[in-house]
């Protein structure tokens, strides 16, 4: 992604800057987390990763974070939350983690363009939903192609839409599609789903939805738009074009923990293991937002666990006094 217009490309110190807090990640855990821990006078820096703002930020429109009656764009959102806590003396600079060393203090945490030593860290990389990588699911992202019912399927009021995946997030927005939608197609590729039995009742119980089985979305195809999936019988080989509006792919979520393996204690699917302080198997280190949250996965839960990472991290830093 396009380095963010109001992210400085700061060069980080090849000596190592040291921090009191760093925070990795500037979706809502990381911008709040960097808002609190300003206010108690950590002075953190933020590392915005590959993409300023996280998953929100390519969200057309938030609807149901509070304060914003009428909803506010991702983007606009994210950038709200940054100057707010650069108000307070946070620094938000554009810079990648690629490795760390948790293994003694103080933290070591080497970014594409320097290195950091820190007191604390707070780790709020979030998660990425899974892609199908097919051809088109790039291209067409944002016009047809989403990874959030909640989030985009306002804009698919009387369409006939897809939905990719046969788990719990499938069935459960794609029932919540159908409030909007026309007809929600299920393309799933067995024969059965992996959804719960209630899930699955729910689903084909509900008469706005069908279901195609045995089948893989081999591409996505449109003019500006989508308009149709090449759809492939994983059985018997028959390949056939579809035409629908929009594709919605719920495939599961992949928490974006690569750098952490080996130094944090990590869930079997990858997740940090935090407790309610947001305190990882590592003394001052704390995760925050889906990084650490399968379940929820909502801005305001994010925002949150961030408020609540920094809280932790300043009475850590007391106690260490
Ligand atoms: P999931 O349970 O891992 O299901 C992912 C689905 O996507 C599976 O049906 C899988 O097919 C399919 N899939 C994976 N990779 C694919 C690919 N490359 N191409 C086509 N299909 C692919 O993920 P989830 O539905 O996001 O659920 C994650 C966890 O959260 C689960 O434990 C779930 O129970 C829980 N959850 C609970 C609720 C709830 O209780 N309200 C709601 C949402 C999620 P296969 O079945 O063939 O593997």
């Amino acid at each position: 992604m396009e380095a963010n217009k109001n992210v400085s490309a700061e060069k980080a110190s090849k000596d190592g800057e040291h921090l009191k807090t760093l925070v990795i990640g500037s979706g809502p855990a990381g911008l709040s987390a960097a808002l609190y821990a300003a206010r108690a006078d950590l002075e953190p820096l933020v590392l915005s990763g590959q993409e300023f703002g996280g998953q929100v930020s390519i969200t057309h429109i938030v609807e149901n974070y509070p304060g914003f009656p009428e909803g506010i764009g991702g983007p606009e959102l994210v950038q709200l939350f940054q100057k707010q806590a650069e108000r307070f003396g946070a620094r938000v600079v554009f810079d990648t983690a690629i490795k760390v060393d948790f293994s003694k203090k103080p933290y070591k945490v080497e970014t594409y363009n320097g290195e950091y030593t820190a007191d604390t860290i707070i780790i709020a990389t979030g998660a990425s939903p899974r892609n199908l990588q097919i051809p088109g699911e790039k291209k067409f992202t944002g016009k047809g192609v989403s990874y959030c019912g909640t989030c985009d399927g306002f804009f698919f009021k009387d369409k006939n839409i897809v939905v990719v995946g046969g788990g719990d997030s499938a069935m459960e927005e794609g029932s919540f599609l159908t409030r909007f939608a026309n007809k929600v197609t299920v393309i799933h590729r067995r024969d059965e789903l992996r959804a719960s039995a209630i899930m699955e009742k729910r689903a084909f119980d509900n008469p706005k939805m069908e279901f195609i089985w045995d089948t893989v979305v081999e591409s996505v195809n449109g003019n500006g738009v989508v308009e149709s999936l090449h759809l492939k019988n994983v059985k018997n080989g028959e390949e056939s074009d579809f035409e629908t509006e929009g594709i919605f792919i719920f495939i599961g979520h992949v928490p974006n923990t690569d750098i952490f393996q080996g130094q944090l204690e990590l869930s079997k699917e990858g997740y940090i293991e935090a407790n309610k302080f947001m305190e990882t198997s590592v003394p001052g280190v704390f995760a925050a937002g889906e990084v650490a949250d399968p379940n929820f996965r909502q801005v305001i839960s994010s925002s949150g666990m961030g408020a609540s990472a920094a809280i932790q991290a300043t009475r850590y830093l007391e106690n260490q006094e």
